[in-house]
């Protein structure tokens, strides 16, 4: 299989990565495999919080119809408000249709199940392919890093990431046949990079959901390891109760619960990840803290809240 083993230099990725980060240029990355439910959507929403966290301009696009990026980070939207469908499919200026969300510096091209007409309504259109690399292009003046939750096929949503992206980031589950499905996903990748968008590549990968009690597991982990080298992420994300929960209270992990494991292992990514993609923008110690402190904020109001609360019963 061709790994693009060939653009390597001797530091790894300092070659690739250096050339990627452009300043004021945002590197855009897809977070893709077709594999449904390895952790795409956990790792976009976790890594993109932690990026904004330590200082970085992040943008999620939300590609997947099914919105769970955009509900992960509280942007809900109705049916005639813009989304990601608008963007691709209508043309609409991304920056209509950004979403702000409650971590500064992070903001959210939400998505809605109107997206899933886009992969038939497109196939009618002029340069199907390349829908959201040109409605991406603006966006990347303003932020530092964009990255695309790309939802579980290899179809027209998925092939549009791939023109639009710089690199790849692919979430691999820590599972049997983990590295299943991977083949087609470099075929696809390389036919993207002949005719549509030379210089993609499956920039790296990311292990997800990692059971320490589990022989199996770390046999995972030394397979990948030692087939993508250092193309993987020496952090592996655990698998946790606290990051299946986080989705449900609307907040990513580093704000749900930052000093929980799941938190410690994205700002970890994040540090890699920002230091292989040389976003000079990002500070992991300022990401941990501005965790820590945003959910110490968060606390103080709610208790602030029942005071008050108790306060005004006291009162009655
Ligand atoms: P889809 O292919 O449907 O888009 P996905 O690849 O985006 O799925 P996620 O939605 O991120 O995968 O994760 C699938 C499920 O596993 C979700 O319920 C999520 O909360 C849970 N999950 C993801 N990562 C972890 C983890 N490290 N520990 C525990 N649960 C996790
Ligand atoms: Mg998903």
């Amino acid at each position: 299989m061709d790994t693009h083993a060939s653009q390597e230099t001797e530091t790894g990725y300092a070659g690739p990565s250096a050339r990627l980060a452009v300043e004021g240029r945002a590197t855009v990355i897809a977070v893709a495999n077709q594999k449904g439910g390895v952790g795409k959507t956990t790792t976009t929403v976790s890594l993109s919080a932690a990026l904004a966290q330590g200082g970085a301009r992040v943008l999620l696009i939300d590609l997947d119809p099914q919105g769970n990026a955009s509900t992960g980070l509280d942007v809900r939207i109705s049916s005639d408000e813009p989304s990601t469908y608008d963007a691709i499919v209508e043309g609409l200026p991304i920056a209509q249709a950004v979403r702000a969300t409650a971590i500064d510096g992070l903001s959210v091209l939400p998505s809605s199940l109107e997206l899933a007409g886009a992969e038939v309504e497109l196939v009618q259109a002029m340069a199907r392919e390349r829908a959201l690399a040109r409605a991406v292009e603006p966006a990347r003046a303003e932020h530092d890093v964009i990255l695309i939750d790309c939802p579980p096929s290899l179809g027209l949503l998925t092939i549009n990431a791939f023109v639009a992206a710089d690199q790849l980031l692919v979430p691999i589950q820590c599972e049997y046949y983990a590295l299943e499905g991977l083949t087609q996903l470099m075929r696809t990748v390389n036919l993207v990079e002949e005719n549509l968008n030379p210089g993609l590549s499956i920039g790296s990968v990311v292990l997800t959901m990692y059971d320490a009690r589990t022989r199996l597991a770390q046999q995972v982990v030394d397979e990948v390891h030692g087939f993508f080298q250092d193309r993987a992420y020496s952090t592996v994300i655990p698998r946790t109760v606290r990051l299946s929960e986080a989705p449900s209270y609307a907040q990513p992990i580093t704000v749900f619960d930052p000093e929980s494991r799941g938190a410690e292992a994205y700002l970890a990514l994040a540090e890699e990840f920002a230091t292989r993609l040389g976003i000079a923008a990002f500070d992991a110690k300022r990401a941990t803290r501005v965790a820590k402190e945003t959910k110490a904020a968060e606390i103080a109001a709610i208790e602030a809240a029942q005071d008050a609360d108790k306060r005004t019963g006291d009162e009655a």
